[in-house]
């Protein structure tokens, strides 16, 4: 088998980043996990992580191609760092430089430096993540520019020849679920709606059409937006 052939997907157990591992099910021979507990307040998306992947192995013959799960403990090194709202039960809200206090500096930097570790010793080529500047809460670290300049960080630092895929980058959220249903079927959006998570305040008690969450947090906001913009879009079936 090529090296081409395999990828690493940075996977939380949210929407996004369980698209993006569909994404790559569907292109790469072999396709590996990475998850990170970094003491966020939403752990339970830890908890989302083994089903989905057991259930996207049942997907379209995907089984065969899902290898091992890595996860890395970064709860003390992004604690030592500070106190943000998507770490610590404080109000979500905008800080003076205007980004969100849900934004940890840092963190999705040190994901690609710790995935990239994992891909070198796994001899795995592409990195894939859910980043997505089009529809999203301001991260300077979703960037474009951000990620291509990591890439290049990372193939002159590990002497390797990563590439970063971001499949997620230039769609919106509606899209997304376009995405799930294009890559999966109803069964994909199944997975997405009922197993996966993205509510910041980690609620899995309040049931929507979109799925899981408190339904009033910004990652609630965006997942329920998108999910009304696509069912609106939809053309009726005859
Ligand atoms: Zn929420």
């Amino acid at each position: 088998m090529s090296q081409d052939d395999t990828a690493l997907v940075l996977f939380s157990g949210g929407q996004d980043s369980t698209t993006c591992l569909a994404w790559a099910l569907d292109r790469f021979a072999t396709v590996e996990t990475v998850g990170f507990d970094y003491g966020q307040r939403h752990a339970v998306e830890l908890t989302c992580r083994a089903p989905i992947r057991e259930a996207l192995g049942r997907i379209n013959g995907w089984g065969p191609r899902l290898g091992p799960d890595h996860m890395i403990d970064l709860k003390g090194a992004l604690a030592g760092v500070g106190t943000t709202a998507m770490t610590e039960a404080v109000a979500i809200a905008m800080t003076a430089q205007g980004l969100p206090n849900t934004f940890v500096p840092g963190r999705n930097l040190m994901f690609f430096v710790a995935a990239a570790g994992i891909a070198a010793r796994r001899g795995l080529k592409h990195i894939v993540g859910g980043m997505c500047e089009t529809d999203y809460s301001g991260y300077p670290d979703c960037r474009d520019d951000t990620l291509k300049a990591m890439q290049v960080t990372l193939n002159l630092g590990m002497q390797q020849r990563f590439v970063i895929e971001t499949p997620l980058m230039w769609l919106d959220k509606a899209a997304t679920w376009v995405l799930a249903e294009q890559l999966g079927g109803g069964s994909l959006v199944g997975v997405v709606r009922e197993l996966t998570h993205s509510c910041y305040l980690g609620d899995r008690t309040h049931q929507h059409d979109w799925g899981y969450g408190c339904g009033t947090c910004p990652a609630c906001e965006l997942r329920a937006g998108g999910w009304d913009r696509w069912k609106r879009s939809e053309k009726p079936r005859g």
